[in-house]
């Protein structure tokens, strides 16, 4: 085995509006070591079948590794991340092959460590502020989601088609896959093989399997590091807070469908707080519904893992779906951020934050910081993975992705965008080589 790799392939995977990048450190012409970074998908282009699709991409993936996964990593729990490692009929079992490449690591943000959910002793006075109560949160915002979409389905006569379908794309986005859950905490459990849940400044556990490769784990903070994660832009956080209190209370009970003016049926006992959620969910109008799911959204984007891989002397940025919140601890607020943003500097390759939108890269802190824009020769090169017209709005200027950055990465960067080559094709990716 060589002691470092001379080139680094990045296969960008064609997955629509979702992430999958397969990273291949090349060590000799027979040495290769290869990291599957997220493989999800909420929708694919022209209505293709993920059931099709996905188990076409895994075994593209085990052909190009030759049946053997160094690594996965998990950057979220979204739908568009995680999807493909489901192995029930949604995605044709796609996650069954990706098990079958025997992964030795799998990586996750600390967020989804089993632990978190029920150490207590990592609770303090103020249940509100402990990791286990962030994580229950999470969870709870599957419930919320679950509700969203099932009314987005069947919208009520006063709901407009536009909000109706953001209800249904944020909400399946944020349901709870757990097949895919199930097979990434399985995978990690096989003998042989090690789960790691990572934090800012934690060790990601790559480095011992890919000789001559740093991994610098950026995000997410834990809630001890940072509470910015957990802010809410709700204009009454304490409520807001309160909302999913109430939504974890009624996990696992039936729930009268979400209806305005629906009220659920009385005289059943249900807890006070869970009382109070379902009454207060029962009285949102959809744009207030909307909203909530969306803040659901962006907390979920803010538990991404932020990877860079220095091999080399190149650097690697792959930040999954990471938004202002997640990057402000390691750009602004963590002590060590000074060395940090002279490392982003020097980035050499940058996987474009959440499918290209405004919030995920920071414009000042991040991108007028990557040095090689612009450059004739060396330019930094870029990856987005994306499909227009599902997120957002061009007249709220939240459209993903925003076009504003796509101007600057098309004239200031070598992009490669999943918008720009076809679902079909001789191959599902296209491929990005690094010398290193
Ligand atoms: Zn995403």
């Amino acid at each position: 085995m060589a002691a470092k790799p001379s080139a680094v392939e990045i296969r960008v995977y064609q997955v629509g509006f979702g992430d999958c990048f397969l990273v291949s450190f090349v060590y000799t012409a027979s040495e290769r070591r290869h990291v599957l970074i997220d493989f999800g998908t909420t929708e694919l282009p022209r209505g293709a079948a993920p059931s099709q699709h996905l188990p076409r991409v895994a075994d593209h993936i085990k052909t190009v590794c030759n049946g053997q996964l160094t690594a996965v990593v998990a950057t979220h729990r979204h739908a568009d991340h995680i999807s493909g490692f489901a192995t029930d009929g949604k995605s044709g079992g796609a996650g069954k092959i990706i098990a079958a490449c025997k992964p030795r690591l799998v990586l996750q943000p600390w967020t989804e460590d089993p632990k978190a959910a029920r150490d207590a002793r990592t609770a303090t006075a103020d249940s509100n502020r402990s990791p286990r109560s962030f994580v229950g949160s999470l969870n709870a915002m599957h419930r919320l989601a679950e509700h969203a979409w099932s009314v987005a389905l069947k919208p009520p006569a006063a709901m407009s088609a536009t909000v109706a379908k953001q209800l249904r794309f944020l909400g399946m986005d944020n349901i709870k896959n757990k097949s895919a859950v199930d097979n990434l905490i399985a995978m990690g459990e096989r003998a042989g093989a090690r789960s790691v849940w990572a934090h800012h400044g934690s060790s990601s556990g790559l480095e011992k399997l890919l000789p001559g490769v740093q991994v610098h784990v950026l995000g997410p903070p834990t809630v001890a590091q940072s509470e910015k994660i957990r802010k809410m832009r709700s204009s009454d956080p304490d409520e807001f807070w309160q909302l999913l209190g109430g939504a974890q209370a009624l996990r696992g009970m039936r729930v009268a469908p979400l209806e305005p003016g629906t009220r659920g049926k009385a005289g059943k006992a249900v807890p006070a707080e869970a009382r109070w959620f379902r009454d207060r969910i029962a009285s949102l109008s959809a744009e207030q519904l909307l909203e909530i799911v969306r803040v659901l959204d962006d907390q979920m984007n803010n538990t991404s893992l932020i990877l860079l891989f220095e091999v080399g002397g190149k650097k690697l940025l792959f930040p999954g779906d990471a938004q202002i919140e997640n990057w402000s601890w390691a750009l602004q607020d963590a002590p060590d951020h000074a060395k940090t943003r002279k490392l982003l500097a020097q980035v050499d390759f940058y996987k474009v934050g959440h499918h290209g939108s405004r919030n995920a890269t920071p414009k000042k802190l991040l991108w007028e910081n990557f040095s090689k824009r612009n450059r004739a020769s060396g330019r930094l090169k870029t990856a987005l993975s994306t499909l227009k017209g599902k997120h957002g709005t061009a007249s709220k200027k939240t459209e993903v992705p925003r076009a504003t950055l796509l101007k600057a990465l098309q004239t200031e960067t070598e992009l490669v965008s999943t918008q720009d080559f076809p679902l079909a094709g001789q191959e599902p990716c296209q491929t990005i080589k690094i010398k290193v």
